[in-house]
């Protein structure tokens, strides 16, 4: 089978391997039999290695949907009676989060900086000393849409002080950037099998401390299909999923994460990392800027502002790029237009060469001056 390999520069879904592509062709099952429950059970393992998780203390949860169910089962399963939320806010993963505590009538706190600074961490501190009702606090590892990377080690260390829970959406950082769940102050993590481990996008998971998610059995109940807890005690019981899985996504992720093990967490992060310096490189040479300060950035994702030129067209250059085979993604900051590329994915470093061959050719048929101008 031929399939044609487009180089996708967005923040996810991710270009994945031919071996993934196929791995979802399998004989037709029901996941209710045993055969798929064992994949599902040994994925719901496997996964843990990704950030270290001892398998003694942690655990991890599978659901059917995008990585945004994430961010929705965390925030409504595991806050008790009459406790509050905080959210750090830097950008626009973490204020999804607020406006998910909003929908379901949560009791939340919001601590909200620019989307290009980072968190103070003596606010945190302070709001955490004058309000004892905070049981969670949850923040965004890697803020998807600038590139910002926030300091959870850091968070975490004084979440912990506090003796409240800490909840981060590692979803664009999970088998990228190297993480480790415990030395990390991470309570409960979560991703999408579209984004780190270069699967197919409808399973996402949540990892984080079973004992924790035992505890949540008595907090309130506030959604049916998106409860932590069931779900969990679902798997437990039965090992399936408490409604249908993606089975074929399922097939895939599978695939996908014994691709992420045989590559191994540092030649993958090295790969990233030449991926993003090769995307520096070729905006230096056409004069484009970015918009974080550049030891802040993650290392996957980089914000282009638009150039000061008339003849600039984001539109139109998408549509030269990805008619040649390249994907290049619109910005998601409010206060300035931008453009996002990314080095998620099956990618390396000739694939940006190549990228940039064709944004080039496509900035100058649009009559774009180059270098750009600001
Ligand atoms: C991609 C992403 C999500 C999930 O987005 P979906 O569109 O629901 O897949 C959540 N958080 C972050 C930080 C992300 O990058």
């Amino acid at each position: 089978m031929d399939i044609k390999r487009n180089v996708l520069l967005n923040p996810g879904p991710a270009t994945t391997t031919d071996t993934v592509k196929l791995a979802q062709l399998v004989p037709d099952i029901c996941p209710r039999e045993r055969e798929f429950g064992q994949i599902m059970r040994d994925f719901r393992k496997d996964i843990l290695k990704t950030v270290h998780a001892d398998p003694a203390v942690y655990t991890s949860v599978l659901f059917c949907g995008s990585g945004t169910i994430n961010i929705d089962i965390c925030l409504n399963s595991l806050l008790p009676e009459n406790k509050r939320v905080l959210v750090i806010n830097n950008g626009a993963y973490s204020a999804r989060a607020v406006e998910v505590c909003r929908y379901y009538g949560l009791n939340f706190s919001e601590l909200k900086y620019p989307v290009d600074e980072r968190p103070d961490l003596s606010e945190i501190e302070e709001v955490l000393s004058r309000d004892p009702d905070i049981a969670l606090v949850y923040t965004t590892h890697h803020e998807t849409g600038t590139g910002l990377l926030n300091p959870i080690r850091e968070i975490g260390e004084i979440v912990h002080r506090h003796e409240a829970l800490f909840v981060v959406d590692t979803t664009s950082s999970l088998a990228m950037i190297p993480i480790d769940i415990q030395r990390d102050n991470i309570d409960f993590c979560m991703a999408s099998a579209q984004k780190g481990i270069q699967g197919m996008a409808g399973l996402s998971f949540i990892i984080g401390k079973r004992e924790l998610i035992e505890k949540s059995a008595e907090y309130p109940k506030r959604s049916y299909y998106c409860n932590l807890y069931l779900q969990y005690s679902f798997f437990e019981k039965t090992g399936e999923m408490h409604f249908t899985p993606p089975v074929q996504t399922v097939y895939a992720a599978r695939q996908a994460l014994s691709e992420y093990f045989a590559e191994g967490e540092q030649a993958k992060w090295e790969r990233h990392q030449r991926v993003f310096s090769a995307i520096h490189r070729g905006l230096d040479r056409l004069g484009f800027q970015d918009v974080i300060r550049r030891e802040w950035q993650s290392g996957l994702v980089v914000a282009v502002r638009y150039p000061n030129d008339p003849a600039w067209d984001f539109e139109k250059v998408h549509d030269y790029c990805y008619e040649r085979g390249f994907t290049i993604y619109p910005g998601k900051i409010d206060s300035v237009n931008t453009f996002r590329l990314c080095a998620l994915g099956a990618i390396d470093e000739q694939d940006i060469e190549d990228f940039f061959a064709v944004f080039t050719e496509g900035c100058k048929n649009l009559g774009v001056a180059i270098p750009v101008k600001y």
